[in-house]
Order: structure tokens, then C-alpha cells, then sequence
């Protein structure tokens, strides 16, 4: 262990942070090299947005919802701002949040105007009367809570646009199937656990390039693309939502590790490398437990991730070498 956390109060030594940018990462050079430094820039400043909260003693909860706010705030995800475009080149986004102490969750889907959808989650499960509200009724939701609304053009980037061109060629052409993972999808999520060990996880989508209008993934759907159980893990997911949805992913993780007694790293490897890859589909996740750090397998050519380990050391990634930041 790290002598910096010989220096750190014991009972900031369990505290843990991760989070991933979908497994939709584009080829290395699709982009230049100071548009991954900025990805990179901007995974690591959510990490310290979440981080901030839990060495003040802020709650799990409130970190991955720091965190995500953060990433949806970056063009270089697939979530709010810059979140992909659906068949009628519009954005209809998800997004969930869950608390493992309490399994309390609260959920949006097909949103359009609520400038961070994960807030508008986080509205309702405070809110208490239900887990999911759906379309215009969960944008009214949000807006009568005071959360910032903005128009649909917003979310809107150039390179939104380009990829739903692209991927509307494809379609005529009746080659959409061989798509890359960068060209169809893409997400953003976190898990935490904070100073009483307490877990939760968020997560938040546009989804995938020209989704059919009206169709909602795994996202927001709690056991399915979220989830948050203390003393088991907390999972964020990535990848085709229908997969993940038939296979009930995020709560099946959670189900090998209560019932099956598999250690998390084993059950994660064994969901996205054997599970998910079995459907011939590109998957992610990031997932934290009861103690230890966090796991990120994703078995595309890469996902942008990043944690904060127990050691408090910052680490990002985008493909498979790792960028070791140094002290968060
Ligand atoms: N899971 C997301 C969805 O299906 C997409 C992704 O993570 O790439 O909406």
C-alpha cells in the first residue's frame, strides 16, 4: 500500500471513485491528440468532482451525481451535451441513479429538454413517488424542481450530426451492422463509496446514433444498466441496452456476487468477457464492492474510464494503456 495513505486518516482509506465514458471509444486516430488530452482532462475532473464530496464526507449518492453531471457537461461523451441523435434527429436521453444503502433509485427516460438528465433522476428519487418518469411528463418533472432547461439544440454537436449522417448511409446501404462501437453508441457512468461505506451508482445516455425515436435502453432501467446494493457493489453499464436489459446485467452482477459468492472482478470479467460477449455485442462497466477499488473490463477497442483508488491515486484511460495522474 501507498506510504501517502499511512498519512491519510484511517477513516478516509476506504473511500473509493470510478467512472467510465461508454465503450464506444473512437479509433485513436479519428481524433487528434489534444482532443484525447482534453477527454482525458475532462474524465479526471469528474473523478475530483465526485472525490471533493466524499473527503468532506459528503455521501456516495451525491459523488456519482457529481461525476456524471460533469461528464454530461463534456462534448466528448454520449450524454447531455453532445449526446448522440436518434432517427428523427432528435435527442431523447436517460439516465438513472441509485442508492445502495437505501435501494432507493430514480430514473428519466426520453428527456429533451433538462439540462442534465442524471439531476432530473436524482429529483425524483428524492422525490419518493416513483422510480421512472418518462418524455415530456419527466421534463415538466424537472423543470417545476428549478433544475436548469435548455432547448433540444443544446445537446446538438457536429459530430452528432456527422455520425447520425453516417449512420443513416449505413442504414440505406444495409451495412449498419458493421458500424463500429464509436459509430453506434456510447455512455457515461460512476460508482462510489464514501466515508460510512455506503455505495451508488449513476448513469446517463443518448443512447445510440439513429435509435428509433421513442426507444429507451438499459440506462435508466434499475438492475438492468444501474445498480447500487451495499456490502454487494455498485455497477454502471455500457454497451447495446437491449443486451443488457434481457440479461438483467447491472442486478445479475450484483446477483453472482450475493448468491454465486464470486469475488467482483471475477463476476465482472466473467459478465462483459464471456455473458455480454456471447451476444456478440461490444460491452463495459464499471463497478465497485463492499471494499477495495474499482473494476472497469469492457471488451471493445476501448472505453474511457477512470478511478480513484483507496491509495487516493488518480488514474484515466481511453484504450488499454493507463495514465497514472498521480495524488487526486
Ligand atoms: N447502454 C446505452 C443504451 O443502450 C448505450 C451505450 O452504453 O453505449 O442506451
Amino acid at each position: 500500500m501507498c506510504a501517502r495513505l499511512l498519512h491519510r486518516p484511517s477513516y478516509l482509506a476506504n473511500l473509493a471513485i470510478g467512472l467510465h465514458g461508454g465503450c464506444g471509444t473512437l479509433a485513436r486516430g479519428l481524433q487528434s491528440e489534444a482532443e484525447w488530452r482534453e477527454t482525458r482532462e475532462h474524465l479526471a475532473q469528474a473523478l475530483r468532482a465526485g472525490w471533493r464530496l466524499l473527503i468532506a464526507g459528503g455521501s456516495a449518492l451525491d459523488a456519482v451525481q457529481a461525476c456524471v453531471v460533469a461528464l454530461e457537461d463534456s462534448p466528448h461523451f454520449n450524454a447531455g451535451y453532445g449526446a448522440a441523435l436518434n432517427e428523427a434527429a432528435e435527442h431523447e436521453l436517460d439516465a438513472s441513479i441509485m442508492d445502495g444503502a437505501t435501494l432507493a433509485a430514480g430514473a428519466v427516460c426520453a428527456v429533451r429538454r433538462v439540462r442534465n438528465p442524471v439531476l432530473a433522476a436524482r429529483a425524483v428519487l428524492d422525490d419518493g413517488q416513483a422510480v421512472l418518469l418518462t418524455g415530456p411528463a419527466a421534463d415538466d418533472f424537472a423543470a417545476a424542481r428549478g433544475l436548469a432547461m435548455v432547448e433540444p439544440g443544446y445537446f446538438t454537436t457536429p459530430r452528432r450530426v456527422e455520425a447520425l449522417r453516417v449512420q443513416k448511409a449505413r442504414a440505406a446501404a444495409g451495412t449498419a451492422a458493421q458500424s463500429s462501437e464509436a459509430e453506434r453508441h456510447g455512455t457515461v457512468g460512476a460508482v462510489a463509496r464514501d466515508r460510512q461505506g455506503h455505495l451508488a451508482a449513476a448513469t446517463s445516455t443518448g443512447g445510440f446514433n439513429n435509435k428509433p425515436r421513442g426507444r429507451v435502453g438499459d440506462t435508466p432501467i434499475v438492475g438492468a444498466g444501474t445498480y447500487a446494493r451495499d456490502g454487494v457493489c455498485a455497477v454502471s453499464c455500457t454497451g447495446q441496452g437491449e443486451i443488457f436489459m434481457r440479461r438483467v446485467a447491472a442486478y445479475d452482477l450484483a446477483a453472482r456476487i450475493l448468491y454465486g459468492g464470486q469475488a467482483l472482478a471475477a463476476a465482472a470479467d466473467e459478465m462483459v468477457f464471456t455473458t455480454l460477449r456471447n451476444h456478440g455485442i461490444g460491452a463495459g462497466l464499471v463497478a465497485l464492492g463492499a471494499t477495495g477499488n474499482p473494476v472497469a473490463p469492457f471488451n471493445t477497442l476501448g472505453m474511457a474510464r477512470g478511478w480513484i483508488a483507496i491509495d487516493g491515486e488518480l488514474t484515466v484511460a481511453t484504450h488499454r494503456e493507463l495514465h497514472a495522474l498521480g495524488p487526486a
